[in-house]
């Protein structure tokens, strides 16, 4: 069986290696359209902040390690055209045009930030450099200019994760640049956080001398006027999906729509990463997630798909579908998230939506911040009837993050405040309390069973 995979940055490299590992007679041949593979964009911004003092060093693949593997690995061969029917990809590379047949077909091409500014346009009006922070050459750029005097103040266009981490990065970097962060909504990372989390993290930027503008952005006509030497936009992803149109799609991002294995609407083409949909569980629809997080595991699960399917075996491995988890350090805060924020909760619920916050310290009390102690709040989003659990938010000092793991499988399996709240976990006065937080955020909740 020969499968062929388009894309080889996180969801290709996955599902290649996956494949290359546990299933010695597939061929696997890999087009990628760049000459780099491997790069994560966080790391971009922990370089230009100084957490990293070689990039080249958090590159965890390359050419030579998949074709070590036995993976036919074709760099700088972009593929321009999919012949569904004869089972074809036809593809670029040394200048000519090639193709090659497949049994299965894996698209892992992932996704292209929004634009909305004219990048050479802006160039050629004032010298504003206008950048993405998506691949390694960008990633590249921005380091150089975060370290060039000749950089004095800069806009970030888009206040969610990368937004936020870039201002963060930037301002790691320098002390002497004005930053202005631009946000079209009333408050940063809406797409994961209530309002009042979410200021958690505007304060943050703000005491280390970052604009926040909220309700605000800027347009090609601004430019000119607004003198900045670098724009950054980071105003989301959409999908490279354009390759086989006639696949299902989900609108509007038009990402390919995939079941629970990867499988697209042609059962021999699998889509993984940033250019396919995930399931939401607790939104019970399939949406769009573009995350490196979905991207490696769906690409694992399509190669597994691949390789039982091969074996004449019933496939086992299957998505569990995703809770949206996710997280973001902004200077001394972190944020952490998983499931419905308290507004999607009330557009899908109404009035029978509910939430407690529960603040308090994460160590018994009289142990110091030295030691690790540090204050936190909880968000718990329920239903108000059965207690349902929806959604949590977590801001704090220290990073407890790993709890978020716990609380996207509670939500996973529909669980209720009852259900959690008597949980075994240990104590041990150095780590937490004996009422842990999340113990005694859950008995806010378990009030509304009593209280009507
Ligand atoms: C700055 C930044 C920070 C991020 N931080 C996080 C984070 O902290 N946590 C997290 O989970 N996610 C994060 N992400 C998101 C994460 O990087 C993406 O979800 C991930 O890159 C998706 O991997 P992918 O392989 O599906 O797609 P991509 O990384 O987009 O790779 C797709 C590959 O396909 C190639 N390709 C496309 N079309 C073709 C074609 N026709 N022929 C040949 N090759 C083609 C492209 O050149 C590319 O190499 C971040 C992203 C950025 C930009």
């Amino acid at each position: 069986m020969r499968v062929v995979i388009i894309g080889s940055n996180h969801a290709g490299i996955s599902c290649a290696m996956t494949l290359s590992s546990y299933y010695k007679d597939i061929e696997i041949s890999v087009f990628e359209e760049s000459n780099s593979i491997a790069y994560i964009g966080a790391d971009g911004l922990l370089w230009i902040s100084g957490e990293i003092d070689n990039i080249e060093k958090t590159l965890y693949s390359s050419p030579e390690k998949l074709r070590a593997k036995g993976i036919d690995l074709h760099l700088n061969s972009p593929v321009y055209k999919v012949d569904t029917v004869k089972k074809e990809v036809f593809y670029k590379e040394d200048s000519q045009n090639k193709s090659l047949i497949y049994d299965k077909l894996v698209l892992a091409t992932g996704s292209s930030p929004i634009r909305t500014l004219n990048d050479e346009k802006s160039i050629l009006a004032n010298k504003t450099k206008v950048l993405t922070a998506k691949t390694f050459s960008e990633g590249k750029e921005l380091f150089e200019i975060s370290h060039d005097k000749k950089l004095k103040k800069m806009a970030i266009i888009g206040g969610g994760y990368i937004g936020a981490e870039a201002a963060v990065a930037f301002r790691e970097a320098r002390d002497d640049i004005v930053i202005d962060l631009y946000q079209k909504s009333d408050q940063i990372l809406n797409n994961y956080f209530d309002k009042e989390f979410a200021q958690f993290g505007e304060e943050e930027l703000i005491n280390h001398k970052i604009n926040v503008k909220l309700n605000l952005t800027i347009n090609e006509s601004d430019v000119e006027k607004l003198n900045y030497d670098l724009i950054l936009e980071s105003i989301g992803f959409c999908p490279n999906s354009e390759l086989i149109p006639q696949l299902d799609r989900l609108e509007p991002t038009g990402a390919y729509k995939v079941n629970f294995y990867g499988q697209t609407s042609d059962n021999d083409i699998y889509a993984v990463g940033d250019c396919a949909s995930v399931y939401n569980n607790i939104l019970e629809k399939d949406v769009y997630m573009p995350l490196g997080s979905y991207a490696t595991h769906s690409a694992i699960i399509a190669a597994h798909h691949i390789g039982f399917v091969a074996q004449g075996l019933i496939p086992r491995h299957k998505h569990n579908g995703s809770e949206g988890a996710s997280s973001v350090k902004i200077f001394d805060i972190i944020l952490s998230s998983v499931g419905m924020t308290y507004e999607n909760a009330q557009n899908k619920f109404a009035s029978n939506a509910q939430y407690i916050d529960f603040s308090n310290v994460i160590k018994p009390k009289y142990l110091t911040e030295k030691q690790g102690n540090a204050p936190i709040t909880i968000r718990v989003v329920f239903k108000k009837d059965t207690l349902q659990l929806l959604g949590f938010q977590i801001a704090c000092g220290q990073d407890v993050t790993n709890l978020i793991h716990l609380l996207s499988l509670v939500l996973q399996k529909q669980m209720t405040a009852y259900q959690i709240r008597y949980l075994d976990m240990f104590f041990l006065p150095e780590l937490n309390q004996v009422y842990n937080y999340l113990q005694r955020a859950l008995s806010q909740v378990l009030k509304f069973g009593i209280i009507k």
